[in-house]
């Protein structure tokens, strides 16, 4: 009987141990910036998993500054961290310091955004982004009802920034539904700017897309309406609204043109209940904070790392096994079901 009692506790012993492995270990997380809440609601969330998960985080935001995050993984790496866990400012610039990582056995995980230009990129958690970009366009060919409609419709296309490989992938899914009524005449970008050469948006900086927006409509739509505009995150999105508003859109018989987002962030929410905006796309950080927990976990326990897609991700030396979450298009007709109901948002943040 003793013996029996001693051995279930002696079981039970190495249950708990086994479950808490990581009691010890350290991941460092690495984020790009305070300045957008989606980043935010990244940190914490993976911070708030983690931690539950018995682990102790080191988590530092960089202000979209490149030295500053490339200094911040030194010092993770320099402390001695188990995993890092890194979404990148610019996707180009952490080859050496992951070469430092790598020499101490620290693995890594791109977070969001893909980590080029290094072999030593162990997985890769984030979202389906080219679904983000189909989602994008297909939210506007919705809104401006492009089957049925004769047109032809104005529309100005933004992109992402040219450092961060998402950006990429956001642009592509969105033209490759939006091409064809550019091809047919029904879409017509009268600035003539396309191509993410033309269009793209350092740093994501809601201030340098308001800029272009105020130069597009003084040059191109003096005596013209514009009606549509591809935009890829909802921090421009607001940037775009305001130098829209500036010239008289939002106001009488000048309504917004349809604009796209992505994040769906509180203001820009309400912006889609007030009218003003037309979709955003729904990440959900608790998801991926969730799967990136689980690569760790299984990266550190020897187990197999959870990956559903080992093709799309060539980082320039590699493919990066990666994991894709669904991401979810959010309009007027559906954000309470999606956002509320999920438990993302309570109905008072949005008011
Ligand atoms: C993310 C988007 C975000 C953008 C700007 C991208 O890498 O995937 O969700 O809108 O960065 O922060």
């Amino acid at each position: 009987m003793r013996l029996t009692g001693l051995l279930a506790a002696t079981a039970a012993l190495g249950t708990i141990f086994t479950a808490l492995p990581a009691l010890a270990q350290t991941v460092g997380i690495a984020m790009p910036t305070q300045t957008s809440a989606r980043w935010i609601a990244d940190g914490d969330n993976m911070v708030r998993v983690l931690e539950e998960r018995g682990y102790s985080t080191n988590l530092q935001y960089a202000q979209d500054d490149i030295p500053n995050q490339v200094a911040q993984i030194e010092n993770m790496v320099a402390g001695g961290v188990d995993v890092l866990i890194i979404a990148s400012i610019d996707g180009t610039t952490l080859s050496d310091v992951l070469g430092q990582a790598a020499e101490q056995g620290i693995r890594v995980v791109a977070y969001d955004r893909l980590i080029r230009n290094s072999p030593n990129v162990d997985y890769y958690a984030t979202f389906d982004n080219s679904e983000v970009g189909v989602q994008q366009g297909q939210s506007i060919i919705d809104a401006l009802d492009l089957e049925n409609q004769a047109g032809p419709f104005n529309i100005e296309l933004f992109g992402g920034s040219p450092d961060d490989n998402n950006a990429f992938f956001f642009y592509d899914g969105a033209m490759s539904v939006l091409q064809p009524y550019i091809d047919e005449g029904k879409l017509v970008v009268r600035s003539g700017q396309t191509g993410m050469d033309t269009v793209s948006t350092l740093r994501w900086d809601p201030a340098t897309a308001q800029a272009r927006m105020d130069n597009i409509l003084s040059a191109y739509y003096g005596d013209a309406r514009l009606d549509a505009v591809l935009s890829p995150y909802d921090g421009l999105s607001i940037g775009i609204i305001s130098s829209l508003r500036g010239v008289g859109y939002g106001s009488g018989d000048m309504p917004m043109p349809v604009i796209s987002g992505q994040d769906a962030e509180v203001q820009s929410v309400k912006a889609i209940i007030s009218g003003e905006q037309t979709s955003t796309i729904f990440k959900d950080t608790r998801e991926l904070a969730r799967v990136t927990a689980d690569m760790v976990d299984a990266m550190l326990q020897d187990r197999e790392v959870p990956v559903n897609d080992t093709e799309t991700y060539e980082n320039g030396e590699k493919v990066v096994p990666s994991y894709l979450l669904e991401p979810v298009v959010v309009t007027r007709d559906n954000w309470e079901e999606v956002l509320v109901g999920s438990g993302y948002y309570t109905a008072e943040q949005l008011q």
